[in-house]
């Protein structure tokens, strides 16, 4: 068995977040692959070493000096060392990442050292291998990771006594730096075990796995335990966020579970991330909602032409204007002789009256009608597939509690029921489903 484990900002705040680390890994000899971020927040109003470390190149470019930040820096990852009572010669390696930046040095490559150093603290304290990303994580010119050159480098570097890898950053083909966008330590973890065709991915961060619902609207909403990459993906693309998006791919294409867990309470199971489970089989089962997920302010454009239903080539049309306005259509309800296209306000106000002109130039509808202040909410659920009677609870509890729902959608998958309501009905609508149904 083999687990690779990634542990988040927080997770490598300060030394008491290293020890609870510790003894996590300690706790499962089946885990000995770690990858680590830079240190986070200990506290609201923190900085997070890779803020600062951005702040410097920035100072860097405007010819200011960076001195004091480079200072506070040292002095966190000199804090843990010291009180950890480790060896790492974080002055010797600060003192050459400063020679660097006095020559010139890229944004990539200074931001990475973040992680960088805490993987050889960590490595450091663990006893375990440090591995540096750039030794394996390859890459290609255009941004995309190198994954057949990359996994035969990281199987070669595998040690048996355990191995602490930075994440975040690998390298170019003409030996630079490079960070993935910001978050991209996740994507390291689940590069790492494809890589090594680990059991299990366990990306270990400060809350226990992913809420069904959003906190700020929902008090206290209960983790889902499970959940597939489906569902996930329905999820993150309505907001619930807490993983970096690409994170799930590497993964996915492997069906290696991924286990979301906190560090802070490592008793909690949290949630685990699969392809498929085999749960879905007793439709007398109430909890047919995974999570529930929404966003503010989309716009509707509704076209209406008598004859449309049977007018070949039609929506294609219409779909050509939108996209020769480089505008994303998120949703597109339709009616006989209609059809709303969903789009986000902010996408459509720059060029809704083109879009509107054009459309009206392409269909000659019979109206045109553009609403606007639209929240998109989505129940997400696996459970939903085939069972009767699930949207006509949702809409019963909707509208027993005063909420007008705009639009409707749902795949043949049934994977989702995603309903369009007025912006100031958003919250109240989340609230609903999750009382109603969780
Ligand atoms: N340290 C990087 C960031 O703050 C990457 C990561 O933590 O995943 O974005």
């Amino acid at each position: 068995m083999l687990k690779v484990l990634k542990f988040g900002g927080s997770s490598m705040a300060d030394a008491s977040q290293y020890a609870k680390v510790k003894s996590i890994v300690e706790a499962d000899p089946d885990r000995r692959v770690v990858v680590v971020s830079a240190a986070g927040k200990r506290y609201s109003g923190d900085h997070k070493l890779t803020d600062l470390l951005y702040l410097c190149h920035a100072h860097l470019q405007y010819g200011v000096s960076c001195d004091s930040i480079f200072q506070m820096i040292f002095d966190r990852y000199a804090a843990i060392r010291d009180t950890l009572q480790l060896k790492t010669d974080i002055e010797g390696e600060m003192k050459r990442l400063r020679e660097q930046m006095d020559k010139g040095i890229s944004q990539d490559e200074l931001v990475s050292r973040g992680e960088y150093f805490s993987a050889m603290l960590m490595a450091d304290y663990l006893g375990y291998d440090f591995v540096d990303a750039s030794r394996w994580l390859q890459f290609n010119f255009d941004g995309s990771v190198n994954q057949k050159a990359s996994y035969a480098a990281l199987q070669q570097l595998m040690s048996p006594r355990g191995i602490v890898i930075p994440g975040f950053y690998g390298i170019m083909p003409d030996g630079k730096i490079k960070t993935f966008s910001r978050g991209g330590s996740d994507i390291t973890g689940a590069l790492a075990a494809a890589a090594l065709d680990a059991d299990v991915y366990e990306n270990w961060t400060d809350v226990s796995g992913i809420l069904m619902a959003d906190p700020r609207i929902v008090e206290n909403p209960r983790p889902i335990e499970r959940v597939t990459y489906n569902e996930l993906r329905e999820l993150s693309y309505l907001g619930a966020q807490v993983l970096h998006e690409l994170t799930i791919f590497p993964v996915r294409e492997k069906n290696i579970p991924l286990n979301i867990r906190n560090t802070n309470c490592p008793e909690h199971p949290g949630t685990l991330i699969l392809g498929s489970f085999d749960d879905n089989d007793d439709p007398a089962q109430e909890d047919f909602i995974t999570g529930i997920a929404g966003r503010k302010d989309y716009s509707v454009i509704t076209i209406a032409k008598h004859g449309m239903s049977s007018e070949v080539g039609a929506w294609r049309k219409i779909l050509e204007v939108f996209e020769k306005h480089n505008l994303n259509v998120e949703y597109a309800p339709s009616g006989i002789d209609n059809i709303s296209m969903v789009v986000t306000t902010a996408s459509l106000t720059p060029c809704l009256y083109s879009i509107l002109a054009e459309l009206e130039k392409v269909m000659k509808p019979d109206t045109l009608k553009v609403i606007d202040n639209i929240a998109i909410v989505a129940a997400v659920g696996r459970k939903m597939a085939f069972r009767t009677g699930v949207s006509g609870k949702i809409f019963a509890k909707l509208g027993e509690n005063g909420i007008n729902v705009r639009t409707i959608t749902q795949g043949p998958e049934e994977l989702n029921i995603i309903v369009g309501v007025d912006n100031k009905d958003f919250s109240n609508a989340i609230r609903v489903l999750y009382n109603s149904f969780v």
